[in-house]
């Protein structure tokens, strides 16, 4: 293709590429904000490598081949690496690899190994220990000059604060967001009418880059390092090695990694990657491809901006296109009213699709979405499918830009949009829709939890006008339950006494339920662990809130307008009126005793039937000694806990080699360190 144009024709393309590639990674880079995702990118990027290629002389000195990401940002404190933090080359196909391995074998005479790693999609760390203790976080910045990230990477539980022996050295890595804390946070973001970041890697970069620890110890970030360019003392001789090691010291690796001897290995193994993609709890783009011996990379060197022993392999991007064929608007519990396209089916990463979030009215318009047009979808973070861009050149000729709602589609009332909210917003109080979802939350899982009292029950109720607001369910008489759809007189019964024992949930549960802005089942569990009843927490003040580890600013705001409201204090006072526990009834947990505790931190999956638990029970009790209680056992799993009966999960737990513990195992170690 290059060579098809003359010298002047490809003299105004790379301007003009070098120009547009300079702005998409201020985009990307400065503001955490990318225009175009990242296929787009690495398209454009490669026509201008090739222009480049053919016409060496054409290379703009500011030219994004020749630089590394992007400027540090102002307000944090500059970093100079002592060795700079490089990129990767990418490499698209088979017969790319190959070149790639022909380059080596060109540059070198010695036999080497291919070290195959996960190419994690964050952003590139670097930490600093000084006689074993964290002393620097840096990030890459334009690989010369990072931000001074200290405080920020301090608040990830992922990152030692001490290693296991008292070394100097320098690790980097990359700090990612797991997919389901990505899809958390972009759901409360779209909630409370904020900005949802457009993948975990810039959701990542967003939440290490702000101002506020605070907030990154909110957010659960977290890291894999997989390079150790300085351990004072200590001869290293390979990339394998140096992963060993680290590992050994108490910094975490990624566990999927591979030594092959040739290329054709390698590509398997790329292969069976791209199958378990879209199981791993975080994202990936590729696979990283190194020489393991460090003696040959020293041999075979850089380019200014890369290393050339390495090569990344980047997966082909899952997009598809499809067609729009309506929008929906629905109303939130908090007023914020959300688009969604609704799309012809089409198959995409794993699962058809056939709706896709628009998040917010502003999207739509930026966008250009209209009826009828042909937009490509994928998936963010795996997991959400949303609309990247619209084909223009499909577009039909009679097209008209998609009319804004005015008006809410549930009461009509006037819509408005916030000055500083993407989000349009039902403000009327008494909004049916808005209603029906709060009740819809009330009783929900992690709320007060009313067995057999699901979404269409509480839709129902609503419109049958038997409640107004979520008190009122706890008036409700089985008589009135019969006259609903599908519920006969055993459900209805069943139902009263399902209701009647939520009064006794403890407080937290009845804190998430009431939807206060901002605080989810976390803040809400520290909340009520904290200031044990409700009205402790009434009466606090604003200093008392801010001082308590892993709420902020916003949180603590948002908890004092809360309780300033009339409304929400009649609502108070009539769930008192039925007699609802306002105590926080849980097991006492302080953040210092977590810490000391076995099984914080660790990774558990509960499996077979246990005598002296309920699952529910167990899983609370051992997230309050700070583990994570997850559904299935992978590499990931530190504990399986077993209990009779252990089936898949067990033989899976031993195949792997993961630390099996019994039943009563468990009583002793909840005794000894509960
Ligand atoms: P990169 O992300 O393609 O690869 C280099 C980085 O990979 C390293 O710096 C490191 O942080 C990371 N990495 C992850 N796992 C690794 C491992 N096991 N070993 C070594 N490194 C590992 O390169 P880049 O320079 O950070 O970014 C360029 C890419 O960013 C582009 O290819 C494009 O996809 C994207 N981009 C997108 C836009 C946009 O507007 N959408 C703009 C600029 C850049």
């Amino acid at each position: 293709m290059a060579e098809s144009i003359s010298f002047e024709e490809a003299k105004q393309r790379v301007e003009e590429l070098t120009d547009q590639l300079n702005e998409y990674s201020y985009q990307y880079y400065v503001l955490d904000n990318p225009t175009i995702s990242d296929s787009e990118y690495d398209t454009l990027y490669q026509e201008l490598v090739g222009l480049e290629e053919t016409y060496p002389r054409l290379v703009q000195s500011d030219s994004p081949t020749q630089r590394v990401g992007g400027p540090a940002l102002a307000g944090f404190e500059k970093v100079t690496h002592d060795q700079q933090m490089l990129s990767l080359d990418n490499a698209f196909s088979l017969d790319e690899l190959k070149a790639f391995d022909e380059r080596i074998k060109r540059l070198t005479n010695h036999s080497f190994h291919y070290i195959c790693e996960l190419k994690i999609d964050g952003l590139a760390i670097s930490l600093r220990y000084e006689n074993g203790k964290y002393i620097q976080a840096a990030t890459r910045g334009d690989g010369t000059t990072g931000e001074n990230v200290t405080p920020n990477v301090r608040a990830i539980k992922a990152v030692p604060l001490k290693l296991q022996e008292p070394v100097n050295l320098e690790a980097r890595g990359e700090i990612y967001m797991p997919k389901a804390s990505f899809k958390k946070l972009n759901e409360e973001r779209d909630e409370s009418g904020e900005a949802v970041f457009a993948n975990p890697r810039n959701a990542a970069a967003g939440t290490l880059r702000n101002l506020d620890p605070k907030i990154t110890a909110q957010r659960n970030l977290n890291i894999f390092l997989y390079s150790l360019p300085v351990i004072e003392g200590e001869t290293i001789d390979a990339q394998s090695e140096a992963l060993n090691r680290m590992e050994q010291l108490g910094l975490k690796t990624n566990p999927e990694k591979k030594i092959f001897q040739s290329i054709e290995e390698v590509w398997d193994f790329i292969k069976e990657i791209q199958e378990k993609r879209n199981d791993l709890a975080y994202e990936i783009d590729g696979v990283v491809i190194k020489v393991d011996e460090l003696s040959v990379q020293d041999e075979i060197g850089y380019t200014v901006k890369a290393p050339r022993w390495a090569i990344a392999y980047k997966f082909p991007a899952e997009e598809a296109k499809t067609t729009i064929r309506g929008i929906e608007w629905s109303v939130g519990r908090t007023g914020t009213v959300t688009p969604t396209a609704v799309m012809d089916p089409v198959h995409l990463a794993g699962t058809t699709v056939q709706r896709a979030s628009l998040h917010n009215v502003d999207l739509i318009k930026e966008k250009d979405i209209r009826l009828n047009d042909k937009v490509f979808i994928h998936k963010a973070g795996d997991i959400i499918p949303e609309v990247i861009r619209v084909d223009f050149s499909e577009r039909p000729a009679e097209s008209s830009p998609y009319p804004i709602p005015t008006h809410c589609p549930a009461c009509n009332s006037e819509l408005v949009h916030l000055e500083d909210e993407v989000a349009l917003r039902c403000m009327n109080p008494k909004c049916p829709a808005q209603a029906a979802e709060k009740l819809v939350h009330f009783v929900s899982r992690n709320a007060m939890n009313i067995d057999g009292f699901g979404e269409k029950l509480a839709l129902q109720v609503y419109e049958k006008e038997l409640v107004q607001d979520v008190a009122d369910i706890y008036g409700l008489t089985k008589e009135q339950l019969m006259q609903l759809d599908k519920i006969a007189e055993k459900s209805a019964a069943k139902l009263v006494e399902a209701v009647e024992d939520s009064k006794k949930q403890s407080l937290e549960r009845l804190l998430f339920g009431l939807g206060i802005r901002h605080v989810g089942s976390k803040a809400a569990r520290i909340l009520a662990e904290r200031f044990e009843t409700m009205e402790n927490l009434q009466t606090a003040s604003k200093e008392e809130l801010i001082a308590i580890e892993g709420l902020g600013d916003t949180i603590a705001e948002s908890i004092l307008a809360f309780f300033e409201l009339e409304e929400a204090q009649q609502l108070i006072r009539k769930l008192q009126a039925y007699n609802l526990n306002m105590a926080y009834t849980g097991p006492k947990f302080s953040e210092e005793k977590a810490e000391d505790t076995f099984f914080n931190g660790k990774t558990i999956v509960l499996t077979g039937k246990l005598e002296h638990f309920s699952r529910p029970e167990l899983k609370e009790r051992l997230i309050l000694l700070g583990a994570k209680v997850t559904g299935s056992v992978s590499t990931k799993t530190d504990i399986l806990i077993a209990g009779e009966d252990a089936g898949s999960k067990m033989k899976k737990a031993q195949e792997l080699a993961i630390h099996i513990m019994n039943e009563e195992e468990l009583l002793d170690e909840l005794d000894r360190k509960g």
